[in-house]
């Protein structure tokens, strides 16, 4: 007798060795469990996610990978979805991955509750994967780094990494992507899209959506607007000069254009040393990013810790202890902790 947790079980056991050469192999099953693999929290499967990781670390970094963000309603899925489709097109493999910050806290998800992205996902060249949950945004982000490298691994030429534009998760993305494409709309005021001044000094491109229909003269003003706004921002060290375009993504019109910039950024950027420079710095970055959050774990689960917090809380919040010292008295427990 066969029970389904039966199949479940013997689902979830798939040999190390197993999980590199389906990867390898671009075994699109194997790549979708090796991917819950390295998001789950257990330890055995971390360790597992570890080797199945250092083993295809050789055959990762091909990619053109690209993150895509922009607040509620500027289009993002239906961009996703066109511009998906023209980067198919070029034979090439896309995959696309999500970084929801909102499905940290709640249990529902900006980005992951309706259905999205349906042509892209019946797309043979295309390989959705929604975000990982249940972790600290800093761990999803680390994770979509793991499962962003399985991707290459497995033959993705292009990835595209989507997350709302509401928070710190655009910040996250752009450490570890090459292209950071913001998608805006004309007419609505920087405020009024809820776009930091910041985010858009990270932009490599600013595209404008809906450049259609009765909107098209208000985004043609539009583009000048971000023109000039991206010109006052100081040039930083890629070398490249953030550009403006105009798409409709429901009309499918600009896409090619926005793809060619792309490729033109990946070119130059190559040319001066920056792209490699860059990816090396995102990879330093991502183990800081590690330690930091082990070192904070440890910190935090450890009884000495656990005991002694909830006073010098106290303390701190009376006035009665500078929040500096606090904190010293602490990591003095906890370096000499047995
Ligand atoms: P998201 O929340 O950023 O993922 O946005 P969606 O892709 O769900 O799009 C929000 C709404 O804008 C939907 O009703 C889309 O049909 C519409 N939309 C998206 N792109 C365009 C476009 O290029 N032109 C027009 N006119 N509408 C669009």
């Amino acid at each position: 007798l066969l029970l389904p947790w039966h199949s479940q079980m013997k689902r979830s056991k798939l040999t190390t060795e197993a999980y590199i050469n389906g990867v390898l192999a671009g075994d699109r099953i194997v790549l979708s469990r090796a991917i819950t693999l390295c998001e789950s929290h257990r330890p055995e499967d971390i360790r597992q996610a570890e080797e199945v990781l250092t083993a295809v670390m050789p055959h990762t970094g091909g990619s053109i990978r690209i993150g895509i963000t922009g607040v509620p309603g500027v289009g993002k899925s239906t961009f996703i979805e066109a511009f998906g489709g023209l980067v198919t097109q070029r034979n090439k493999k896309l995959a696309v991955l999500t970084i929801d910050p909102s499905s940290q806290k709640t249990k529902g998800s900006i980005l992951g509750d309706k259905t999205r992205m349906e042509e892209l996902a019946r797309n043979a060249n295309a390989f959705i994967r929604p975000s990982a949950s249940g972790s600290a945004l800093g761990g999803v982000s680390s994770k979509t780094r793991s499962v962003m490298l399985l991707c290459e691994a497995a033959g993705f030429d292009v990835i595209f990494i989507e997350t709302v534009g509401v928070g710190q998760s655009e910040t996250l993305v752009h450490g570890m992507v090459d292209f950071f494409l913001l998608l805006m709309l004309a007419g609505a005021g920087d405020e009024l899209q809820g776009i930091k001044k910041g985010i858009m000094e990270m932009a490599d491109a600013v595209v404008i959506n809906k450049a259609d229909g009765d909107n098209q003269s208000a985004a043609k003003r539009a583009k000048i607007d971000y023109q000039n706004a991206l010109h006052l921002f100081p040039s930083d060290a890629s070398g490249w000069s953030p550009k403006v375009a105009l798409c409709s993504a429901l009309e499918k019109t600009g896409l090619d254009d926005i793809w060619e910039m792309i490729l033109e950024q990946q070119d130059q950027t190559k040319q001066t040393g920056f792209f490699h420079g860059n990816r090396q710095q995102q990879q330093v970055n991502w183990l800081k990013e590690n330690i930091s959050e082990l070192l904070e774990g440890a910190f935090y689960e450890s009884a000495v810790i656990q005991s002694a917090l909830p006073e010098i809380m106290k303390q701190v919040e009376a006035g009665e202890l500078p929040a500096m010292n606090a904190a010293n008295e602490l990591m003095k427990k906890f370096l000499e902790r047995k």
